[in-house]
């Protein structure tokens, strides 16, 4: 009876050892896939840009002296703008890359929200030409310890999407307001919102919503580093929709420092 149950032992030893194995097959046949995938979609996301850039330089070259000067400057307004899509995707990978080898430590100090928000918003003045921005902070949101760099990294990748996802007259606007240990922020949008069932997936390398958004000078990154970023701060970024009009809000949280020393503030 002993050698009848020591056989059945190791029978089911062998069982969950191959179980197992196929497991480990199936987790590495995902995870190639997903690398495939990964591969594809960037290698797609350099050759367009780069595509553009060369159509419009080769017809420069070869059209040079038949080229109207405004259908010049149209193809070089295309090559700048080309170019500056590809600087934009590679300054992007390198955030994810530094983000994904748990390289990029946060430089904390104590921060103004509102200043912050302020400088954050006249770099994207740019984007937001076309929209009315509304800026609601409350007066008594305190100091935090944040990195700048990145706060406003974050800052402008939420309001860089709301430039894009919302119509050109649209209002974005920018909330914040203190919740007991920590510090609100939401980025409130007049566009389409999202479908219900992407609010989290969004915040994934490379997701897209829509397939229309491939073609507008995304990425598919910004939201993943904004994410790594503020939670490099040990904040939080969700997002929802609007539950008043159309439109998405992206809320960020960050706590509020127990104390900071006067010495800080005044640094
Ligand atoms: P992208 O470079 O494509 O904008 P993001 O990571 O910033 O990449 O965003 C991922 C996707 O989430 C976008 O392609 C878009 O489908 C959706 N999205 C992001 N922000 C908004 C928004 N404010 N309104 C509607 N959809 C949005």
């Amino acid at each position: 009876l002993l050698d009848a149950l020591a056989d059945m032992g190791a029978l089911a030893i062998e069982r969950v050892r191959l179980v197992e194995d196929l497991d480990r097959a199936e987790r590495a046949a995902e995870t190639d896939r997903l690398r495939q995938a990964l591969l594809t979609s960037i290698s797609h996301d350099l050759r367009t840009p780069l595509a553009s850039v060369l159509g419009a330089a080769s017809t420069l070259r070869d059209l040079d002296a038949d080229l109207a000067p405004e259908a010049k400057a149209d193809l070089l307004a295309t090559i700048i703008a080309e170019s500056e899509r590809l600087n934009r995707f590679i300054a992007n990978l390198l955030d994810m890359t530094r983000l994904e080898a748990g390289a990029v430590a946060p430089n904390l100090a104590p921060q103004d929200v509102a200043e912050t928000v302020d400088t954050a918003l006249r770099r994207v003045e740019a984007v937001l030409a076309d929209h009315r921005v509304a800026v609601d902070l409350a007066s008594d949101l305190p100091v935090l310890r944040l990195d700048p760099v990145l706060f406003e990294q974050v800052l402008f990748n939420l309001l860089d999407n709301a430039a894009k996802y919302a119509p050109a007259g649209s209002t974005v606007t920018v909330r914040g307001r203190r919740e007991g240990a920590f510090v609100r922020l939401d980025i409130l949008d007049e566009g389409d919102g999202l479908p219900e069932a992407d609010v989290e997936r969004v915040f994934d390398k490379f997701y897209r919503v829509r397939k229309s958004d491939r073609v507008r000078a995304g990425t598919g990154l910004g939201l993943a580093i904004a994410r790594g970023f503020v939670e490099a701060m040990r904040g939080t970024v969700t997002a929802a929709n609007r539950r008043d009009r159309g439109g998405a809000v992206f809320t960020v949280t960050l706590p509020v420092p127990a104390r900071i020393a006067p010495k800080d503030i005044a640094a």
